[in-house]
């Protein structure tokens, strides 16, 4: 029989800790991410498919997974909401994966984890470069998380793989603050992606095309394929240490492809962090 939950009688023997976060209070342009989690939890048990990664990692196994359930944090507390809760699982030992959920949770989950790793890179998998100072006048618009990441110096490196949408504004803040952006239009097969730092993936679904993932606030044609995105997962060589999957919006999926894209990729970013 199928597991219907991420089992975990032994939270000390869990590697990774899921977090929920139903929160889409920071979208510019339509809301929906924040039913999210639920679906992403349904689809990974979804029994159409087995919960063995293409790596040959057994999810299935018990006490791999800690849930610590989900968030629906305010725009008012979401940075200490997120924070306390990346806190709770690291002092677990636990290393997070966090399904949003908008954008904007990625500051919060990465100024946490700053404090309680060693230094660490981020491989951001998006359409957008999500580093406008502000957005509508909002500096925690989930076009500004990494903004926030990068004048606070949270993190060694920022690589940014997919992008397809660069503005003026953008591109002077992506020279200001050294950030490697492989645009997608320069984007080859044999992209090597290397790292000298353990790695936080964060996954903005919309860095796909939405052929592939059509449950996104933001449809941007051009984008990696699946096949792509799960390539430049397994090929991160150093540690996985956190990641996120966020910005699929329920409200415009068909057919629950996108969720089961949510859960596909869980599982490979799962694999690494195992
Ligand atoms: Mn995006
Ligand atoms: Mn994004």
């Amino acid at each position: 029989m199928s597991p219907t939950s991420f089992l975990s009688s032994d939270i000390s023997a869990c590697k990774i800790g899921i977090i929920g976060v139903c929160f889409d209070q920071n979208s510019s342009y339509r809301t929906g991410a924040a039913a999210a989690p639920a679906l992403i939890r349904e689809a990974f048990f979804c029994e159409s498919a087995n919960l063995w990664t293409e790596t040959g990692k057994d999810l299935g196994q018990p006490n791999l997974f800690f849930d610590a359930g989900d968030l629906t944090p305010t725009r008012e507390d979401f940075v200490e909401s997120i924070g306390a809760a990346i806190s709770r699982v690291s002092a677990l030992q636990l290393r997070p994966l966090v399904l949003g959920g908008d954008h904007s949770i990625t500051y919060p989950i990465i100024k946490a984890m700053a404090q309680n790793s060693p230094p660490f890179s981020i491989l951001h998998i998006d359409a957008h470069p999500d580093i406008y100072d502000n957005f509508q006048g909002n500096p925690y618009s989930h076009a500004s998380p990494f903004a926030r990441i990068m004048e606070e110096r949270l993190v060694e490196r920022l690589v940014q793989v997919g992008i397809r949408t660069m503005t003026e504004h953008q591109r002077e803040q992506v020279a200001r603050f050294g950030v490697d952006v492989i645009e997608m239009k320069d984007w080859c097969a044999d992209h090597q992606v290397l790292f000298e730092t353990p790695v936080y993936i964060s996954v903005d679904i919309d860095g796909l095309d939405p052929a592939f993932a059509p449950g996104v606030s933001h449809r941007e044609p051009g984008g990696l394929s699946t096949r792509q995105v799960i390539d430049l997962i397994q090929q991160v060589r150093q540690p996985v240490i956190g990641a996120d999957i966020v910005e699929f919006n329920p409200r415009m999926d068909v057919q629950g492809i996108t969720a089961m894209v949510c859960a596909k990729l869980l599982k490979e970013i799962a694999a690494k962090m195992l």
